[in-house]
């Protein structure tokens, strides 16, 4: 199998006050070309550190992470990171966000930005500033800007978490239609098993303390996908029991750090 992402033996251990906290446990995944994965697991199951340790925002940890045979030891505009929150430049008007370093006097930069102004359907909103955007509309911005760098791999950490579950759904069609455009190998963690299913090549299910891989299906379902199939309805039912047993038997106590 072509691999453009490899993450083997994977070990995380924070040290904090209290001891060291073991975040990710022998995380083994290769991941392949313009392939769409979405990780779904429990608050705390480490989603976010291993995102960040993709991303080379952090690289203290045991075991090995190749980007295109590449060690990954700093972050890099080939490894596109998007936050739950869009982290604009208040300042910058939309088309000036996307474009950040670039300068939109250079034809090509200009002609990528428009392009991408209208993949993330934001035609109209060019000039308009973060303050006068809506929560998606704002991350669309962070999105564009991501691509415009034409990462190797576009990693997004739980990115609709804060929309309203209309607007989410519009986001996911979004998303959909950019991978369908672009073919940018995509990790998406998330916390809502929809949203997990209905993007995903592959959905990686984690476990907590410490965070491992529990399972990893391969949703063999083709686009565009209809959230109410049965087939559909069978994925979520199949992700839903891995969750279920993951979570604690009533009266196990708190577990929380
Ligand atoms: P998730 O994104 O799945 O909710 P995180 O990756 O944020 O989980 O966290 C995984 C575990 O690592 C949690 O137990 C969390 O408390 C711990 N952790 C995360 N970041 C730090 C940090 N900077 N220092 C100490 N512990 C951390
Ligand atoms: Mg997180």
């Amino acid at each position: 199998m072509r691999t453009i992402l490899s993450i083997e033996n994977l070990n995380k251990t924070f040290e904090t006050p209290a001891g060291p906290v073991q975040a990710l446990r022998d995380i083994k995944l290769q991941v392949k070309p313009g392939e769409f994965v979405t990780i779904i697991g429990p608050s705390g199951c480490g989603k976010s550190t291993l995102l960040k340790i993709i991303a080379g925002l952090d690289i203290v940890h045991d075991g090995e992470v190749l980007l295109e045979g590449q060690k990954v030891e700093r972050p890099s505009i080939d490894k596109g990171f998007i936050f739950q929150e869009h982290r604009l430049f208040p300042w910058l008007n939309v088309e000036r966000n996307i474009a950040a370093d670039l300068s939109l006097s250079q034809p090509e930069v200009r002609q990528k930005v428009d392009e991408l102004i209208r993949i993330v359907r934001l035609e109209g909103f060019e000039k308009a500033f973060p303050r006068e955007l809506s929560g998606g509309m704002s991350q669309r911005v962070a999105i564009a800007r991501a691509l415009l760098r034409s990462p190797k791999v576009l990693l997004l950490d739980e990115p609709f978490g804060a929309l309203d579950a209309f607007t989410r759904g519009h986001m996911q069609e979004v998303l959909l239609d950019i991978w369908q455009q672009n073919r940018t190998t995509m990790i998406l963690v998330t916390h809502d098993i929809d949203e997990a299913v209905y993007l995903a090549d592959r959905v990686v299910i984690m476990d907590a303390r410490p965070g491992t891989i529990r399972r990893i299906v391969g949703v063999d379902l083709p686009f565009p996908r209809k959230k109410s199939s049965t087939s559909f309805q069978e994925y979520r039912r199949l992700v839903l029991s891995e969750f279920e047993r993951i979570e604690e038997p009533a009266g196990a106590g708190n577990y929380d750090i």
